[in-house]
């Protein structure tokens, strides 16, 4: 925006939680200077013809902004309605869902040198939603994988390996198994390793690399994951076991061609909204990730190194789902200390 020197991120607060956890991004940015002027959306879905669609004025501001940072939704169950989630995945064109999974110094976990980067192909495979009867008692699933959704996410897995440093990348698979479907998607991932020579291309089947990743998680720190959308569901949530053993501090990337959308992989958290309660740091590193992309990575690593070292001070600065005392305004009044 020429007027002010400022980029225009679109926010979508969320439900439960969301308002709370944004409000923290809000306040640690504005404290930090971050050169952002947020516009805020709203999602709420409207119900057309049976079909779940995001209000015009939300998706005009995603189209115009191109980087929205996003609270969880929460999903009405049992009204046939297809999640909002996965509609603004297929609005959008989002194809990649990037998942870091890292330690966190001061909180004690099974392992300390957790460092897991996993992209997951997010709009086909398991979930493209063909199912149907084939008779009483028996059901068929189709599990579609193409060439081009394929390619674009493999694409992206080198193009973020290379931006990150790290010399491989890793195919998992179960073309053992599904030789058409998982075979085609470790072949597109074998041709376009020609034209990155300076990655090295690992297959791995997916039962190897599960008891692979919890026997010795460190043996991923050089290494980029990318794999089919349910193996990618399954395994992203067991590298955020690994890392931190809270999903209230694992962030996540949605990356389309044109728009990306960063969030928190928590959902609403009802159970505690409203009570000051909740853990903003998985929306915290969204928006450290968001920063990231956009090339500001000064305020990136600013407020990253806050967020973390608040965690790390001990138990009165942390929240209740770290065993700590801090609410989530205490906790954020001690990060912007510390920026
Ligand atoms: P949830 O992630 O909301 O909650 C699971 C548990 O984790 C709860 O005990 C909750 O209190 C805790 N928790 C979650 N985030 C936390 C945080 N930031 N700080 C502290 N504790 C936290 O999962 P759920 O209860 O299964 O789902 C609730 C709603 O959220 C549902 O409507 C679901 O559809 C939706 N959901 C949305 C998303 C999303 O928008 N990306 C993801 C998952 C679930």
């Amino acid at each position: 925006d020429a007027s002010t020197g400022k980029f225009t991120v679109s926010f979508i607060e969320g439900d439960g939680v969301g308002p709370e956890i944004s409000k923290s991004v809000k306040d640690i940015f504005a404290e930090a200077k971050v050169p952002i002027q947020w516009e805020k959306c709203d999602v709420t879905p409207l119900f057309i013809n049976g079909l779940t669609t995001i209000p015009e004025p939300a998706v005009k501001s995603i189209n115009k902004n191109l980087i929205a940072l996003k609270g969880p939704l929460a999903t009405p169950i049992g009204k046939g309605h297809r999640s909002l989630n996965l509609t603004l995945r297929k609005t959008f064109g989002l194809f990649a869902n990037v998942r870091p999974a890292k330690s966190i110094e001061g909180y004690k976990t099974p392992y300390d040198n957790v460092d897991l980067v996993l992209i997951r192909e997010n709009t086909e495979g398991e979930y493209s939603g063909i199912e149907h009867v084939v008779a009483p008692g028996v059901v068929q699933s189709i599990k579609l994988i193409t060439k081009d959704a394929s390619e674009r996410v493999i694409r992206y897995a080198f193009e973020y390996a290379r931006a990150i440093d790290r010399p491989i990348v890793s195919v998992v698979h179960k073309s053992t198994i599904q030789r058409l479907a998982d075979g085609l998607f470790v072949n597109v991932a074998k041709e376009l390793a020609k034209e990155y020579p300076d990655i090295k291309l690992q297959t791995e089947l997916l039962d190897n690399a599960v008891l692979s990743v919890v026997t010795d998680p460190a043996k991923y720190s050089d290494i980029v994951t990318v794999c089919p959308n349910l193996y990618g569901d399954i395994l992203s949530d067991l590298n955020s076991g690994l890392s931190a053993g809270s999903l209230g501090l694992t962030p996540s990337a949605n990356i389309g061609h044109k728009v990306s959308i960063f969030e928190a992989v928590h959902g609403s958290a009802p159970d505690i909204a409203g009570q000051n309660k909740a853990n903003p740091t998985a929306l915290l590193l969204s928006s450290v990730m968001m920063l990231n992309h956009m090339g500001l990575t000064e305020h990136a690593d600013k407020i990253e190194k806050a967020v973390l070292s608040t965690i790390a001070s001990g138990p009165e600065n942390r929240t209740a789902d770290l065993a700590g005392s801090a609410s989530t305004s205490s906790f954020t009044e001690a990060v912007m200390k510390r920026l």
